[in-house]
C-alpha cells in the first residue's frame, strides 16, 4: 500500500512518514522545502521536490508513483503570519489543498487524511472540545483549514471520495531521529530548550493575568508519535471502507506555560531564566482537547500523555542535533 505523504519534510510530517515505514506502507513524499528538510525524510521514502502551487507537478506524481492515499501536511502554519498576511493562508492553503484534490479526483484516489487544528474552535462554548463544538476559526490561518474541511465536506457527499480532519491540538516532542526544528521557533517547548541550550538568554511569558490557577495560557501538548499514530490509524478506518469523519486530538490534559517551563527546568538542569511580558493577540487563555472520539472508534491511545516525557524526547533531540537539521 503506498501513501503520498505532502509536506513530509517537515515536523509533524516526517514523523508521520517514520511511522508509516515503520508499521510496512510504502512512502512518497512530496514536498518543496520551503519549510521542510531534505534530511528530515526518512531513507525509505521516496522524494518528489514539488509544488502544490503547480497543479502538473502533483498529477506527474500521482502518475508516476500511483498512490493509494494522500495525507496532507503540507500548508503555511503560523497563526500571528495569517494574520499579517491573510492572502498567504486563505489564498495559498486553500488553492494548493484544491489542486491536490483536483488532481486526485482525476487520478481516482479518493482517501485523504487532513492535518486541520485547534485553530478551527475560537472562544469555544464548553471545555474540553469536542468535535460537537462549532467551527468558529480564530485567524486566517484557522479559516483556511475550515475552508478545506468544507471541501472535503462536500466532496464525500457528490464524489466517491473519503477523508478524516485531524485537529490537532500543540503538537510537541520528537522521535529519536526526527525533530522540531522551525526557521524562526515561535513553539513553546522548542524557545524554552533553546534557553537551556544557552541559544536564547530567557523565555519571555505571554502574560500571566489569565484566568488560570497560575495565570498563564493552559494548552493540550501531545506527543508527535502519539499524533503519528492517529494518522494510520485513520488510514486504516478509510482503507478499510470506513465513512469520512474529524477528530480533536490531544491529550484532554492541559499544562501552564509556567509548567512548561518548570518541567524544562527539571529536566535540562538549566534555571532557565524567563520574563512575564504583554499577552500576545489572539491567544485563548485555555484550549484543551475532548479526544474520547478517536479513542473509542479507532482505538487511539496516547503513550505519551505526560509533559515530562513530551519534554524529555524534544530535549534529547535538540541536545543530539544542537543545529537542528543543518549540517
Ligand atoms: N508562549 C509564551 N512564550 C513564547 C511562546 C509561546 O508564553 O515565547 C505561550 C503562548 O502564548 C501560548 C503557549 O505558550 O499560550 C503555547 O504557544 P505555542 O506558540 O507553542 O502554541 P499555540 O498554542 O500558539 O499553538
Amino acid at each position: 500500500m503506498k501513501i503520498l505523504v505532502t509536506g513530509g519534510a517537515g515536523y509533524i510530517g516526517s514523523v508521520t512518514v517514520e511511522k508509516l515505514i515503520e508499521a510496512g506502507y510504502d512512502v512518497v513524499v512530496f514536498d518543496n522545502l520551503y519549510q521542510g528538510h531534505r534530511d528530515a525524510v526518512h531513507p525509505q521514502a521516496e522524494f518528489v521536490l514539488g509544488d502544490l502551487a503547480r497543479i502538473d507537478e502533483i498529477k506527474a506524481a500521482f502518475e508516476t508513483h500511483k498512490p493509494d492515499a494522500v495525507m496532507h501536511f503540507a500548508a503555511y502554519s503560523l497563526v500571528g503570519e495569517s494574520v499579517e498576511n491573510p492572502f498567504k493562508y486563505m489564498g495559498e492553503n486553500v488553492s494548493n489543498a484544491a489542486n491536490l484534490l483536483s488532481a486526485m479526483l482525476e487520478a481516482g484516489i479518493n482517501k485523504f487524511i487532513l492535518s486541520s487544528t485547534a485553530n478551527l474552535f475560537d472562544d469555544p462554548e464548553s471545555m474540553p472540545i469536542t468535535e460537537k463544538e462549532r467551527i468558529v476559526p480564530g485567524s486566517p490561518y484557522g479559516e483556511s483549514k475550515a475552508i478545506i474541511e468544507r471541501y472535503l465536506y462536500w466532496l464525500d457527499r457528490v464524489k466517491d471520495f473519503r477523508y478524516v480532519a485531524l485537529r490537532y491540538f500543540n503538537a510537541a516532542g520528537a522521535s529519536e531521529e526526527r525533530g522540531e526544528d522551525h526557521h524562526p521557533e515561535c513553539h513553546l517547548i522548542p524557545l524554552v530548550l533553546q534557553v537551556a541550550q544557552g541559544k536564547r538568554e530567557k523565555i519571555f511569558i505571554f502574560g500571566d493575568d489569565y484566568d488560570t490557577p497560575d495565570g498563564t495560557c493552559i494548552r493540550d501538548y501531545i506527543h508527535i508519535a502519539d499524533l503519528a499514530q492517529a494518522h494510520i490509524l485513520a488510514l486504516e478506518k478509510l482503507l478499510n471502507g470506513g465513512e469520512s469523519c474529524r477528530y480533536n486530538l490531544g491529550n484532554g490534559q492541559g499544562y501552564s506555560v509556567k509548567q512548561v517551563i518548570e518541567t524544562a527546568r527539571e529536566i535540562t538542569g538549566h534555571p532557565i531564566p524567563a520574563e512575564v511580558t504583554p499577552r500576545r493577540a489572539g491567544d485563548p487563555a485555555v484550549l484543551i482537547a475532548g479526544s474520547e472520539t478517536i479513542r473509542k472508534e479507532l482505538g487511539w491511545n496516547p503513550q505519551y500523555p505526560d509533559l515530562k516525557s513530551i519534554i524529555q524526547s524534544a530535549w534529547n533531540w535538540h541536545v543530539k542535533n544542537p543545529n537542528g537539521y543543518e549540517k
